[in-house]
Protein backbone atom coordinates (compact mmCIF):
# COMPACT_ATOMS: atom_id res chain seq x y z
CA UNK A 1 0.00 0.00 0.00
CA UNK A 2 1.17 3.00 -0.70
CA UNK A 3 2.51 5.87 2.12
CA UNK A 4 0.36 8.94 3.14
CA UNK A 5 2.09 11.58 1.60
CA UNK A 6 2.80 14.41 4.31
CA UNK A 7 2.33 17.68 1.82
CA UNK A 8 3.90 20.16 2.91
CA UNK A 9 3.26 22.68 0.64
CA UNK A 10 0.03 22.43 1.92
CA UNK A 11 0.37 22.77 5.37
CA UNK A 12 2.69 25.66 4.36
CA UNK A 13 0.03 27.57 2.45
CA UNK A 14 -2.19 27.31 5.54
CA UNK A 15 0.45 28.55 8.08
CA UNK A 16 1.94 31.33 5.13
CA UNK A 17 -2.27 32.49 5.36
CA UNK A 18 -2.35 33.25 9.00
CA UNK A 19 1.18 34.76 9.07
CA UNK A 20 -0.26 37.00 6.57
CA UNK A 21 -3.10 38.06 9.09
CA UNK A 22 -0.64 38.53 11.76
CA UNK A 23 1.36 40.71 9.69
CA UNK A 24 -1.67 42.93 8.66
CA UNK A 25 -2.37 43.26 12.35
CA UNK A 26 0.80 44.19 13.37
CA UNK A 27 0.83 46.94 10.14
CA UNK A 28 -2.25 48.26 11.62
CA UNK A 29 -0.36 48.92 14.81
CA UNK A 30 2.50 50.47 12.64
CA UNK A 31 4.92 47.73 12.72
CA UNK A 32 5.33 46.04 9.17
CA UNK A 33 7.23 42.64 9.65
CA UNK A 34 11.17 42.96 7.87
CA UNK A 35 13.24 40.11 7.62
CA UNK A 36 17.05 41.30 6.61
CA UNK A 37 18.33 38.59 3.63
CA UNK A 38 22.40 39.40 3.67
CA UNK A 39 23.59 36.97 0.89
CA UNK A 40 27.53 36.95 0.64
CA UNK A 41 28.66 35.74 -2.94
CA UNK A 42 26.66 34.38 -5.85
CA UNK A 43 26.27 30.96 -5.51
CA UNK A 44 23.12 29.95 -7.42
CA UNK A 45 21.82 27.79 -5.21
CA UNK A 46 22.00 30.24 -2.04
CA UNK A 47 20.66 32.87 -4.92
CA UNK A 48 17.70 30.85 -5.49
CA UNK A 49 17.43 30.09 -1.84
CA UNK A 50 17.35 34.08 -0.67
CA UNK A 51 14.61 34.82 -3.95
CA UNK A 52 12.04 32.52 -2.76
CA UNK A 53 12.45 33.41 0.84
CA UNK A 54 12.17 36.89 -0.42
CA UNK A 55 9.28 35.97 -2.77
CA UNK A 56 6.88 34.43 0.51
CA UNK A 57 8.12 37.59 2.56
CA UNK A 58 6.37 39.88 0.22
CA UNK A 59 3.54 37.50 -0.42
CA UNK A 60 2.56 37.34 3.08
CA UNK A 61 2.47 41.46 3.34
CA UNK A 62 6.19 41.71 4.77
CA UNK A 63 9.04 43.40 4.07
CA UNK A 64 12.91 41.93 2.48
CA UNK A 65 15.63 43.89 3.03
CA UNK A 66 17.59 42.77 0.94
CA UNK A 67 21.58 43.21 1.26
CA UNK A 68 23.83 41.77 -1.60
CA UNK A 69 27.37 41.72 -0.59
CA UNK A 70 30.51 40.45 -3.21
CA UNK A 71 32.35 37.30 -2.30
CA UNK A 72 35.56 38.92 -1.33
CA UNK A 73 33.92 40.94 1.41
CA UNK A 74 35.85 40.59 4.61
CA UNK A 75 34.38 39.03 7.75
CA UNK A 76 35.13 42.32 9.44
CA UNK A 77 32.64 44.27 7.13
CA UNK A 78 30.02 41.72 6.98
CA UNK A 79 30.01 41.70 10.99
CA UNK A 80 29.69 45.96 10.58
CA UNK A 81 26.63 45.45 8.73
CA UNK A 82 24.94 42.51 11.07
CA UNK A 83 25.84 45.28 13.68
CA UNK A 84 23.59 47.90 11.98
CA UNK A 85 20.81 45.58 11.17
CA UNK A 86 21.31 45.06 15.04
CA UNK A 87 20.37 48.40 15.70
CA UNK A 88 17.84 49.35 13.07
CA UNK A 89 14.21 49.12 14.41
CA UNK A 90 13.01 48.90 10.70
CA UNK A 91 14.60 45.10 10.64
CA UNK A 92 13.00 42.72 13.04
CA UNK A 93 14.67 39.54 11.69
CA UNK A 94 18.36 38.52 10.12
CA UNK A 95 18.69 35.62 7.77
CA UNK A 96 22.64 35.50 7.04
CA UNK A 97 22.17 32.92 4.22
CA UNK A 98 24.82 29.90 4.31
CA UNK A 99 27.35 29.05 3.26
CA UNK A 100 29.84 32.41 4.00
CA UNK A 101 32.56 32.33 1.53
CA UNK A 102 35.35 30.25 3.50
CA UNK A 103 37.56 32.86 4.54
CA UNK A 104 34.50 34.35 6.77
CA UNK A 105 33.97 32.11 10.15
CA UNK A 106 30.12 31.15 10.37
CA UNK A 107 30.19 30.73 13.84
CA UNK A 108 31.67 34.42 14.02
CA UNK A 109 29.01 35.53 12.04
CA UNK A 110 25.88 33.63 13.82
CA UNK A 111 26.85 34.85 17.33
CA UNK A 112 27.14 38.33 15.74
CA UNK A 113 23.04 38.18 15.04
CA UNK A 114 21.09 39.90 18.15
CA UNK A 115 19.48 37.02 19.90
CA UNK A 116 16.01 38.52 19.65
CA UNK A 117 16.46 38.80 15.91
CA UNK A 118 17.76 35.44 15.14
CA UNK A 119 15.12 33.83 13.41
CA UNK A 120 17.07 30.82 12.16
CA UNK A 121 18.24 30.07 16.16
CA UNK A 122 21.70 29.98 14.93
CA UNK A 123 22.78 31.99 18.22
CA UNK A 124 24.19 30.22 21.09
CA UNK A 125 21.80 32.23 23.16
CA UNK A 126 18.83 30.52 20.81
CA UNK A 127 20.50 27.43 20.83
CA UNK A 128 20.57 27.38 24.78
CA UNK A 129 17.06 28.64 25.03
CA UNK A 130 15.96 25.48 22.48
CA UNK A 131 17.74 23.20 24.24
CA UNK A 132 16.48 24.20 27.94
CA UNK A 133 13.29 24.48 26.57
CA UNK A 134 12.65 28.06 27.29
CA UNK A 135 11.19 30.76 25.12
CA UNK A 136 12.47 31.53 21.64
CA UNK A 137 12.81 30.98 18.09
CA UNK A 138 12.44 27.43 17.11
CA UNK A 139 14.62 26.37 14.25
CA UNK A 140 12.69 26.54 10.89
CA UNK A 141 13.76 23.40 9.45
CA UNK A 142 12.94 21.06 12.63
CA UNK A 143 10.33 22.97 13.94
CA UNK A 144 9.05 22.71 10.07
CA UNK A 145 8.95 18.86 10.48
CA UNK A 146 7.34 18.23 13.85
CA UNK A 147 4.43 20.56 12.44
CA UNK A 148 4.02 18.27 9.92
CA UNK A 149 4.04 15.32 11.80
CA UNK A 150 1.55 16.78 13.54
CA UNK A 151 -0.89 17.71 10.81
CA UNK A 152 -1.23 14.07 9.52
CA UNK A 153 -1.55 12.92 13.42
CA UNK A 154 2.15 10.91 13.19
CA UNK A 155 2.41 9.58 16.39
CA UNK A 156 5.66 10.50 18.14
CA UNK A 157 5.34 9.23 21.63
CA UNK A 158 7.42 6.45 22.23
CA UNK A 159 8.63 6.36 18.48
CA UNK A 160 11.60 5.24 17.60
CA UNK A 161 13.35 8.21 15.66
CA UNK A 162 16.19 7.67 13.62
CA UNK A 163 18.00 10.88 12.54
CA UNK A 164 20.47 10.68 9.30
CA UNK A 165 23.03 13.81 9.88
CA UNK A 166 24.17 15.39 13.11
CA UNK A 167 24.56 19.15 11.67
CA UNK A 168 23.47 22.37 13.57
CA UNK A 169 20.72 23.28 11.69
CA UNK A 170 19.19 20.05 11.31
CA UNK A 171 20.07 16.84 12.88
CA UNK A 172 21.15 18.27 16.46
CA UNK A 173 18.26 20.46 16.58
CA UNK A 174 15.49 18.10 15.58
CA UNK A 175 16.87 15.31 17.88
CA UNK A 176 16.73 17.70 20.69
CA UNK A 177 12.92 18.80 20.15
CA UNK A 178 11.95 15.31 19.50
CA UNK A 179 12.71 14.16 22.98
CA UNK A 180 10.90 16.95 24.53
CA UNK A 181 7.61 15.51 26.65
CA UNK A 182 5.29 16.60 24.22
CA UNK A 183 6.69 14.46 21.50
CA UNK A 184 8.30 11.63 23.48
CA UNK A 185 9.98 10.28 21.24
CA UNK A 186 13.58 8.02 21.59
CA UNK A 187 16.34 9.10 19.05
CA UNK A 188 19.33 8.08 17.66
CA UNK A 189 21.32 9.98 15.35
CA UNK A 190 23.47 8.62 12.79
CA UNK A 191 26.41 10.08 10.99
CA UNK A 192 29.45 9.57 8.78
CA UNK A 193 31.23 7.69 11.95
CA UNK A 194 27.82 5.20 11.91
CA UNK A 195 28.79 1.67 11.27
CA UNK A 196 26.16 -0.43 9.24
CA UNK A 197 23.52 2.37 8.95
CA UNK A 198 20.77 -0.07 7.72
CA UNK A 199 20.82 -1.68 11.28
CA UNK A 200 19.76 1.13 12.24
CA UNK A 201 17.74 2.63 9.81
CA UNK A 202 15.07 -0.44 10.19
CA UNK A 203 14.74 -0.17 13.61
CA UNK A 204 12.57 3.36 12.67
CA UNK A 205 9.59 3.80 13.54
CA UNK A 206 9.98 7.92 11.81
CA UNK A 207 13.68 7.94 9.60
CA UNK A 208 14.55 10.99 8.97
CA UNK A 209 17.32 11.10 6.20
CA UNK A 210 19.34 14.85 6.27
CA UNK A 211 22.73 13.39 4.94
CA UNK A 212 23.02 15.67 1.08
CA UNK A 213 23.41 12.12 -0.30
CA UNK A 214 21.35 11.63 -3.49
CA UNK A 215 18.81 9.05 -3.35
CA UNK A 216 20.56 7.04 -0.78
CA UNK A 217 18.01 5.73 1.39
CA UNK A 218 16.85 3.07 -0.48
CA UNK A 219 13.61 0.57 0.33
CA UNK A 220 15.63 -2.57 1.94
CA UNK A 221 16.97 0.03 4.53
CA UNK A 222 13.11 0.76 5.89
CA UNK A 223 10.87 -0.85 8.05
CA UNK A 224 7.32 -1.42 6.86
CA UNK A 225 4.98 1.23 7.64
CA UNK A 226 7.76 3.42 9.03
CA UNK A 227 6.91 7.69 8.29
CA UNK A 228 10.12 8.31 6.07
CA UNK A 229 11.04 12.28 6.10
CA UNK A 230 13.00 12.98 3.23
CA UNK A 231 15.20 16.74 4.53
CA UNK A 232 17.72 16.44 1.88
CA UNK A 233 17.55 18.49 -0.98
CA UNK A 234 20.04 17.73 -3.35
CA UNK A 235 20.95 19.29 -7.09
CA UNK A 236 21.84 16.03 -9.69
CA UNK A 237 23.14 16.53 -13.39
CA UNK A 238 20.09 15.85 -15.85
CA UNK A 239 20.74 16.89 -18.97
CA UNK A 240 17.12 16.32 -19.95
CA UNK A 241 15.97 19.13 -17.85
CA UNK A 242 15.99 23.05 -18.66
CA UNK A 243 18.12 23.75 -15.76
CA UNK A 244 20.46 21.20 -16.36
CA UNK A 245 19.91 19.22 -13.04
CA UNK A 246 16.83 17.92 -11.45
CA UNK A 247 16.47 18.20 -7.58
CA UNK A 248 16.05 14.80 -5.68
CA UNK A 249 15.85 14.44 -1.96
CA UNK A 250 17.86 12.08 0.34
CA UNK A 251 15.34 9.09 -0.12
CA UNK A 252 14.62 7.01 -3.21
CA UNK A 253 11.18 7.91 -4.48
CA UNK A 254 10.78 4.04 -4.82
CA UNK A 255 10.73 3.87 -0.61
CA UNK A 256 6.96 5.35 -0.91
CA UNK A 257 5.65 2.06 -1.65
CA UNK A 258 6.97 0.35 1.90
CA UNK A 259 6.50 3.45 3.93
CA UNK A 260 3.14 4.51 5.85
CA UNK A 261 3.93 8.40 5.67
CA UNK A 262 6.21 9.71 3.22
CA UNK A 263 7.57 13.20 2.56
CA UNK A 264 8.21 14.03 -1.42
CA UNK A 265 10.92 16.40 -2.71
CA UNK A 266 10.35 18.69 -3.29
CA UNK A 267 6.97 19.37 -1.90
CA UNK A 268 7.39 18.38 1.75
CA UNK A 269 10.14 19.76 4.31
CA UNK A 270 11.41 22.35 2.18
CA UNK A 271 8.29 24.74 2.00
CA UNK A 272 7.87 24.38 5.44
CA UNK A 273 11.15 25.33 6.38
CA UNK A 274 10.05 29.14 4.53
CA UNK A 275 6.83 28.87 6.60
CA UNK A 276 8.19 28.16 9.52
CA UNK A 277 10.83 31.19 9.09
CA UNK A 278 8.19 33.84 8.17
CA UNK A 279 6.58 32.71 11.35
CA UNK A 280 9.32 33.51 13.35
CA UNK A 281 10.10 37.14 11.95
CA UNK A 282 6.40 37.73 13.08
CA UNK A 283 7.16 36.77 16.53
CA UNK A 284 10.31 39.29 16.42
CA UNK A 285 8.18 42.00 14.91
CA UNK A 286 5.38 41.06 17.36
CA UNK A 287 7.82 41.00 20.19
CA UNK A 288 9.15 44.22 18.68
CA UNK A 289 5.69 45.74 18.74
CA UNK A 290 4.92 45.05 22.77
CA UNK A 291 8.16 46.09 23.84
CA UNK A 292 7.75 49.66 21.98
CA UNK A 293 4.24 49.40 23.16
CA UNK A 294 5.18 49.22 26.86
CA UNK A 295 8.39 51.70 26.24
CA UNK A 296 5.51 54.41 25.55
CA UNK A 297 2.97 53.88 27.93
CA UNK A 298 6.07 54.56 30.09
CA UNK A 299 7.61 57.55 28.63
P1 LIG B 1 25.34 18.80 6.36
O1 LIG B 1 25.35 18.82 4.87
O2 LIG B 1 26.02 19.86 7.13
O3 LIG B 1 25.93 17.42 6.88
C1 LIG B 1 25.47 16.16 6.46
C2 LIG B 1 25.32 15.25 7.66
O4 LIG B 1 25.01 13.96 7.20
C3 LIG B 1 26.60 15.13 8.49
O5 LIG B 1 26.24 15.31 9.84
C4 LIG B 1 27.10 13.71 8.23
O6 LIG B 1 27.67 13.12 9.38
C5 LIG B 1 25.87 12.98 7.76
N1 LIG B 1 26.15 11.99 6.71
C6 LIG B 1 26.64 12.25 5.47
N2 LIG B 1 26.78 11.10 4.80
C7 LIG B 1 26.34 10.11 5.60
C8 LIG B 1 26.24 8.72 5.46
N3 LIG B 1 26.59 8.09 4.33
N4 LIG B 1 25.78 8.00 6.50
C9 LIG B 1 25.41 8.61 7.66
N5 LIG B 1 25.47 9.95 7.85
C10 LIG B 1 25.94 10.68 6.83
O7 LIG B 1 23.82 18.66 6.84
P2 LIG B 1 22.60 19.67 6.63
O8 LIG B 1 23.06 21.05 6.51
O9 LIG B 1 21.65 19.27 7.68
O10 LIG B 1 22.02 19.26 5.20
C11 LIG B 1 21.64 17.94 4.88
C12 LIG B 1 20.74 17.93 3.68
O11 LIG B 1 19.52 18.58 4.03
C13 LIG B 1 21.27 18.70 2.47
O12 LIG B 1 20.83 18.06 1.30
C14 LIG B 1 20.62 20.05 2.60
O13 LIG B 1 20.51 20.70 1.36
C15 LIG B 1 19.28 19.65 3.14
N6 LIG B 1 18.56 20.69 3.87
C16 LIG B 1 17.27 20.87 3.55
C17 LIG B 1 16.50 21.78 4.24
C18 LIG B 1 15.07 21.91 3.88
O14 LIG B 1 14.46 22.92 4.19
N7 LIG B 1 14.46 20.89 3.26
C19 LIG B 1 17.08 22.55 5.26
C20 LIG B 1 18.42 22.33 5.60
C21 LIG B 1 19.16 21.37 4.91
Amino acid sequence: MAAVILDGKKLSIKIRESVKTKAALLKEKGVTPCLAVVLVGDDPASLSYVKSKEKALADAGMESLDIKLPQETSEEALLAVIEDLNKNDKVHGILVQSPVPKHINEETVNSAVAPEKDVDCFHPVSVGNMVLERPGFLPCTPHGILMLLNEYNVKTSGAHAVIIGRSNIVGKPLANLLIRRNYNATVTICHTGTENLAKHTLQADILMAAAGKPCFIKPEMVKEGAAVIDVGINRVPDISAQKGYRVCGDVDPSVEQKAGYFTPVPGGVGPMTIAMLLSNVIEAAAAFAAKSACTAAYT
